[in-house]
């Protein structure tokens, strides 16, 4: 059986203690790969190999690291098939949806901050006469980046591109559940030539590898994302070690459709945001609010398409929904479809775990899930199920939508359905999430700043804000 291993000093290396974990392929509910469950041994050679490559990597031209990470992106681009059959076995996710969305972004991610080091210019700040103070951001040191299982390679290189590009050695933990691709991953690295140390990843379990990265007295900073749980925990192993945090969490995000919108793709386009990967993006928006007058016709055009949605073989082109990452993870999701029941709530689709013929027979699949006739306020509406299931509700005024909107703990994104362009900014500036948008959703410019607010996380990654968070600024005055 296929066996992962470490990347650690530009080596493959199986972990210290020789123990493994089960991979399984969440279509088929088989084994297919062991990955290594590393410990706190093998995290302190990864961060001391990263330590011995940090003079040399940030004393490198911008543009010589830049022009690694371009290489490695080409090779993403060279491997995509590879990577999205690996992506869809690990995952569930559609081949189709590996191929042109995760794949293709995590070429991209280190294409972009691959050139963008060479835009990122620091602030001068003069006194007329008196003093010029000017900004240096060196790169922090060595970096943990530690990702989740529903964008596993998108994820995982959305951090360590930056850091890399300005100038920082990097230890990463990909998920446990999904860390095929970061393993594929490294052998690129090799290929693309990245000095050994730069990059080192370490598989393992989040209470093992992950816990021993956060504590270790080497990582100056810490860039996550996954559960708010797991943020939380992170934050107070890291704050007395007073290192740099940016947490990307999770989300319960709204979809605010207005009467006046173009019903069609309001339609459309909410059924991707509801339902794409399996409803497993923290961007996916599941609560939608709709506004009255056209709630019964966008619910029944949106049934409608629920209808279309094929759940199958995520290595079936005509697949649309493929399997839920793991048993557990469908175990949960089936939790809250059974807990909407009993708030009240009225299954208009889905609810059911589906067999499907043949090799995924044991699959993890579950039907696209949609209620309707839940308040706003109850558990099912409140708390980030990660899965395909929503909740649709009429709402009356553009205040209460709001309300609605507003009243959870989460704060990550949402999105507005309206041609009042007046009522789009104003309904947009006073959402309580960190990424908004209107008339569309899951449009992406690696340039502006991704984020959640409340729950949903602190800080921001994208464009500049990633590369400041991995650098630390040092003010310089000369009297003149
Ligand atoms: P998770 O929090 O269980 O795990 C995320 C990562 O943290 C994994 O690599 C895990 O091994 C590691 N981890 C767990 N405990 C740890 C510890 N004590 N120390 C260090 N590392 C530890 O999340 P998940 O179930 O993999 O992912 C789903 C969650 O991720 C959802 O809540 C989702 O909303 C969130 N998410 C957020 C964003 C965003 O950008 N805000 C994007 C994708 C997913």
């Amino acid at each position: 059986m296929m066996q992962l291993q470490n990347f650690i000093g530009g080596q493959l290396v199986a972990p210290a203690a020789g123990r493994y974990l089960p991979l399984v392929e969440p279509a088929t509910g088989q084994v297919f790969a062991q990955v290594p469950d590393s410990d706190a041994a093998d995290v302190d050679a990864a961060v001391q190999t990263a330590e011995a490559a940090l003079t040399a990597w940030r004393a490198l031209a911008a543009e010589e690291r830049g022009r690694l990470l371009v290489r490695l992106a080409e090779l993403i681009e060279r491997n995509l098939d590879r990577l999205a059959r690996a992506e869809s076995q690990d995952n569930g996710k559609p081949l189709s949806l590996a191929r042109t969305l995760d794949i293709p972004r995590a070429a991209s991610n280190f294409a972009f901050f691959g050139t963008a080091a060479q835009h990122f210019a620091t602030e001068a700040h003069v006194q007329e006469g008196v003093a010029v103070n000017y900004t240096v951001r060196h790169p922090l040191g060595v970096v943990a980046c530690i990702s989740p299982w529903n964008l596993p390679l998108y994820l995982f290189t959305w951090k360590i591109a930056p850091a890399l590009a300005a100038g920082c050695c990097v230890v990463a933990k990909p998920s446990e559940v999904t860390p095929y691709t970061a393993f594929l991953l490294s052998k690129l690295a090799q290929e693309a030539g990245l000095p050994a140390g730069v990059l080192n990843i370490v598989h393992g379990t989040g209470p093992g590898a992950g816990q021993a990265l956060i504590e270790h007295p080497g990582i100056r900073a810490i860039s996550f994302t996954g559960g708010t749980k797991t943020g939380q925990h992170i934050a107070r192993t890291a704050a007395p070690q007073f290192k740099k945090l940016s947490l990307e969490l999770g989300g319960k995000n709204p979809n605010l459709i207005f009467a006046d919108c173009d019903l069609t793709k309001a339609v459309r386009t909410s059924i991707r945001s509801s339902f794409a990967n399996q409803g497993q993006i923290c961007l996916c928006g599941s609560r939608i609010f709709v506004e009255r007058p056209i709630y019964e016709q966008f619910k029944a055009e949106f049934l409608a398409q629920v209808q279309t949605l094929t759940v199958g073989d995520p290595l079936d082109e005509s697949t649309r929904q493929g399997a839920l990452v793991s048993e557990a993870h469908l175990q949960k999701v089936l939790s809250y479809i059974e807990l909407a029941k009993q708030e009240g709530g009225r299954l208009l689709a889905g609810g059911e775990r589906v067999r499907v013929p043949g090799r995924c027979a044991d699959g993890y699949f579950l039907e696209p899930t949609v209620f309707e006739g839940l308040a706003p306020d109850c558990r099912v509406n409140q708390e980030e199920i990660f899965g395909p299931v929503v909740t649709l509700t009429p709402f009356d005024t553009e205040e209460e939508a709001l309300r609605w909107a507003n009243g959870t703990d989460y704060g990550l994104s949402a999105t507005i359905w309206t041609r009042d362009l007046t009522r789009a900014h104003r309904v947009a500036h006073q959402l309580h999430a960190g990424v908004v948008w209107v008339n569309t959703w899951l449009h992406r410019d690696l340039r502006t700043p991704f984020g959640g607010m409340k729950n949903s996380g602190v800080g921001r990654e994208g464009g500049l804000e990633a590369l400041r968070f991995f650098t630390e600024p040092q003010n310089v005055c000369v009297k003149l």
